[in-house]
């Protein structure tokens, strides 16, 4: 059965799809102005010219082409209609113009994202592919300097190395960030050069066909301060154990306290404050969400793919993530990203 035919069977009114990565996922159409509307038994894919031949190619749905303002455009036509529509993708403005249209809007969420979250075999292929180019991204990357280079340098070569394997593009923004900035989850690579003796957290990943990985390896320049590598040793424990937890029927929830349980013990419960990890595919944060807020009924399925990413960060010292991505089987799990977790120094 088709996607579409797929999603048609969830719903209860017609739903106008307008996230980009959904109408993609569903039609295989890459635009940056398309709307599909599904309806039982019909489904029409709204785009401008610019998109019009590829969408005239994609099999089974009507295509309208409309004026650049597509919105405009399904406003008018949509009038006095009932339609659910994607709250968490559609901006208040959009939603103020199609109801000023007497559109009458239902809020869905997540439909679309729910069959998202389990992959298909060519989607597993691709997140495969970007997977082994992380790999290699990884091994290659042990044997360049890293003291006394600024962190935005590394950055730049780990994009560039990227592309020269064979990515389309990087997945999300190219994180290195070392000494006491990597006790920061999310900061940004700094015109500061890596210093000797810490840790550096290196977080990338390529897309190939659309579809992404994900994967964090922590280096370290030189001997370390006994904190870093006891630091070093309590995330790999902890990475361990979540994954020990991943297969279906898992509560998300339950895989992201399986994460926690060693950093907790330690004390350092607190500076670990992002979720245990998320589904990578077209998007590069989808479904499912490890997270402790996850509802007790959402669980890990056969054909999620996700990362597990616990990390241990030290204010005003240093820190470590180690992140690997992941495809859940009917028996558990087969780890898609296969570089070593070992401690490795770098020159
Ligand atoms: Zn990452
Ligand atoms: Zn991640």
């Amino acid at each position: 059965m088709s996607r579409v035919a797929r999603l048609a069977g969830r719903l209860e009114d017609p739903l106008l799809v307008l996230s980009s990565a959904n109408v993609r996922y569903l039609t295989g159409l890459d635009s940056s102005n398309a709307a599909l509307l599904v309806e039982p038994g019909r489904t029409t894919l709204y785009t401008d010219f610019r998109y019009a031949e590829a969408a005239k190619a994609v099999a089974g749905v009507e295509v309208v082409v409309t004026p650049r303002d597509t919105l405009g455009y399904l406003a008018e036509r949509l009038a006095g209609r009932r339609v659910a529509f994607e709250a968490a993708h559609t901006s208040y403005a959009s939603y103020r113009r199609l109801v000023a249209r007497g559109v009458e809007l239902l809020p869905a969420n997540g439909v679309v994202e729910e069959l998202r979250a389990v992959k298909e075999g060519d989607e597993v292929a691709a997140i495969r592919r970007a997977a082994a180019i992380s790999d290699t991204l990884f091994e290659s990357l042990t044997s360049e300097r890293f003291t006394g280079r600024t962190e935005r340098d590394l950055a730049w070569w780990v994009e560039q190395r990227l592309r020269a394997l064979g990515a389309e593009r990087v997945a999300f923004d190219v994180l290195v960030v070392s000494g006491e900035h990597a006790a920061r989850p999310h900061g940004a690579p700094r015109d500061v050069p890596i210093p000797a003796g810490t840790l550096v957290i290196v977080d990338a990943g390529a897309v190939v066909d659309g579809y992404r990985s994900d994967c964090t390896r922590t280096f370290a320049t030189g001997d370390l301060p006994q904190a870093l590598a006891d630091a070093y040793e309590l995330c790999r424990r902890a990475q361990l154990d979540a994954l020990a937890a991943i297969e279906p029927g898992v509560a998300l929830r339950a895989a992201d306290a399986a994460s926690r349980q060693a950093i907790e013990a330690a004390g350092l419960g607190e500076q670990y404050g992002h979720g245990a990890g998320h589904g990578v595919g077209l998007e590069i944060h989808e479904a499912p969400f490890l997270r402790a807020e996850a509802p007790e009924e959402l669980k890990l399925q056969a054909g999620h793919v996700l990362t597990v990413e616990p990390g241990v960060y030290l204010p005003g010292v240093g820190g470590v993530r180690v992140e690997d991505l992941l495809l859940v089987t009917s028996s558990g799990h087969e780890r898609l990203t296969t570089f070593t977790k070992d401690l490795l120094t770098v020159a």
